[in-house]
């Protein structure tokens, strides 16, 4: 079942970022548009459909629009044009509260620099998003420690972040991004500040807790093989447009044009 269906969404940044609309949909290069009208194109009519339980990875070089689009679909950043239809609710058109109500039930999210707070406990810091969102203590506590126990944290809960590897850190991460139990969990670069081999342990460990869970996860990454090997399906992203979406052996086998050829043809 689709979870997550994405029509023509578009952001453009700058004072006045609506006039780009109509150039684009001309024809006029992002480029002539930065140009011209002082405007950047961040991601230009993404569209697609994410279903429920896939890990669906945004691949994509440094600039190529991966954080801004993962951004748009909570409105994180707000879209210039085009709709993201949550269970075919336009999240696009939700008023304030709505807008709260969807991020607080439907949407948890993990960064890259874990965004750890240093004098809060493990426990505290799964709890935060919790806190953020005004569920009381006895409950928040209940939830953050269902997460933590999730990633294996289980008997960390008073430790501090700096008594943490790295791994185990960016599992705090994890379990905060968890704690409210969302339907969507959206992962921006959260490995890339691992080291390689805990790394690798980190998307094992991810696979494993998604055949646990059945999380629908979007995650985004610059790396193709971490791309590959947790991907159920990849889309991959060149100047704010996507170029291909597939599955992985689809993206190795019979990659789209030139671009995602080169993009893979180091991988054995
Ligand atoms: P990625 O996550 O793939 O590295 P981003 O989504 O961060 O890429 O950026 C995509 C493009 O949008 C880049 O060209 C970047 O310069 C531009 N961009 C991102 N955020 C802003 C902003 N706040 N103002 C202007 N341009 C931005
Ligand atoms: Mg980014």
């Amino acid at each position: 079942m689709t979870i997550i269906e994405v029509k023509q969404l578009t952001k453009v940044f700058g004072h006045d970022a609506g006039r780009a609309i109509p150039l684009l949909e001309q024809g006029m290069s992002k480029e002539k548009i930065a140009q011209e009208l002082k405007l950047t194109v961040g991601v230009n009519k993404a569209e697609f459909s994410i279903e429920e339980g896939e890990i669906f990875v945004i691949m994509g070089l440094s600039g190529s629009g991966k954080s801004t689009l993962v951004r748009l679909l909570n409105r994180l950043i707000e879209p210039t044009g085009g709709q993201v239809l949550f269970k075919g609710k336009d999240v696009v058109k939700m008023n304030p509260e709505e807008l709260r109500q969807f991020r607080r039930k439907n949407i948890g999210m993990v960064f890259q620099k874990f965004a750890l707070f240093p004098h809060r406990t493990v426990l505290e810091n799964a709890e935060y998003g919790l806190e953020v969102q005004g569920v009381d203590k006895k409950k928040r506590t209940e939830r953050a420690m269902e997460a933590l126990h999730l990633v294996g944290l289980k008997g960390w809960e008073n430790h501090r972040p700096d008594q943490l590897s790295g791994g185990m850190q960016q599992r705090v991460g994890l379990a905060r991004g968890l704690a409210n139990d969302p339907d969507i969990l959206l992962m921006d670069e959260a490995f890339s500040a691992l080291d390689p081999l805990i790394r690798k342990d980190m998307q094992q460990e991810l696979l494993e807790l998604q055949s646990r869970v059945k999380k629908t996860i979007v995650f985004i990454t610059h790396d193709l093989d971490e791309a590959l090997r947790i991907g159920d399906r990849i889309a991959l992203m060149k100047d704010g447009v996507i170029v291909q979406i597939g599955t992985p052996e689809e993206i190795l086998i019979q990659p789209a044009n030139k671009y995602v050829e080169r993009f893979v043809e180091d991988v054995d």
